[in-house]
């Protein structure tokens, strides 16, 4: 177990930089942080069916790009403070869409997305549980009833399909996600929010937000989806704009960008 030694070594050994941009001083400097200070809805390219409505904090792009990369690759785990930060700001953005509901603030549920064993075992940690529970802890700071809930796990195989709606059927063949066993589904008033570092293809938080919504009790708010940072695509103009719907019940639609759409080209997510 040299590593974290080493790593503590070389903070007091070697001036800290900006995971972003190089400047020496904090993690991420205040220029960089002020990129993912803009939460702002994001729909790749071509939106999958059932994408769920996301709010990202900032484009996965310039200096944004390295500092993701320092946390999650190069075990730079202290950016887990900032990121966690810009990823509390595009979850409380996305849930402040969803119009209130009589019985005060609905419970806020912070669902990471679970990395897959090769991700763990590569990194030796959960990077997105690090960001989830630095979020929530922004989050109850600013007085949301906000809180993990590893509702998801990976899986290997696809179950019988019989009975299940078409966005179920094809989450349940894609089999990348299932269920949590022996955790309490949470109540109706409850806003799901999958939580994950980038969007890219969407195809992720499309699949983790089709199994969670096949779990919601008739009339629950739609599951929502939160990120750091969304691949970002030029805007079209003259193009309707593909902003992101609350598809269903009452829950109304997402506020409305400001025009600056987020998200990318085919890719891994
Ligand atoms: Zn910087």
């Amino acid at each position: 177990m040299a590593g974290p030694w080493i790593a503590a070594l070389a903070d007091l050994v070697l001036p800290r930089t900006c995971a972003g941009c190089g400047t020496p001083g904090a993690v991420l400097c205040p220029s960089c942080s002020g990129l993912l200070a803009r939460p702002r809805p994001a729909a790749p390219r071509r939106v999958p069916w059932g994408f769920p409505p996301t709010a990202a904090a900032g484009a996965y792009a310039g200096p944004v790009r390295p500092a993701v990369v320092e946390f999650k690759e190069r075990g730079r785990a202290e950016l887990a403070v900032p990121l966690g930060a810009a990823l509390a700001l595009a979850v409380a953005a996305v849930v402040s869409a969803v119009p209130g509901r009589p019985g005060g603030p609905a419970p806020v549920l912070l669902v990471p997305v679970p990395s897959s064993p090769a991700g763990l075992r590569a990194r030796g940690r959960d990077h997105v549980r690090e960001l989830t529970g630095r979020a929530v802890v922004e989050l109850r700071a600013a007085g949301l009833p906000a809180r993990e809930a590893r509702l998801l796990r990976r899986r290997g195989r696809v179950r019988d399909s019989a009975g299940l709606s078409v966005a179920q059927r094809r989450a349940n063949l894609a089999g990348t996600f299932r269920l949590a066993d022996a955790v309490p589904v949470p109540g109706p008033r409850a806003l799901m929010v999958v939580v994950d570092d980038v969007v890219t293809t969407g195809a992720t938080l499309t699949e983790a937000a089709a199994v969670l919504a096949a779990a919601r009790p008739a009339g629950a708010p739609p599951v929502l989806a939160a990120v750091v940072a969304a691949t970002p695509r030029a805007a079209r103009r003259g193009r309707p704009g593909a902003d992101l719907h609350v598809v269903g019940d009452r829950s109304g639609n997402v506020r409305r960008g400001s025009g600056d759409r987020l998200s990318g080209p085919a890719g891994s997510d």
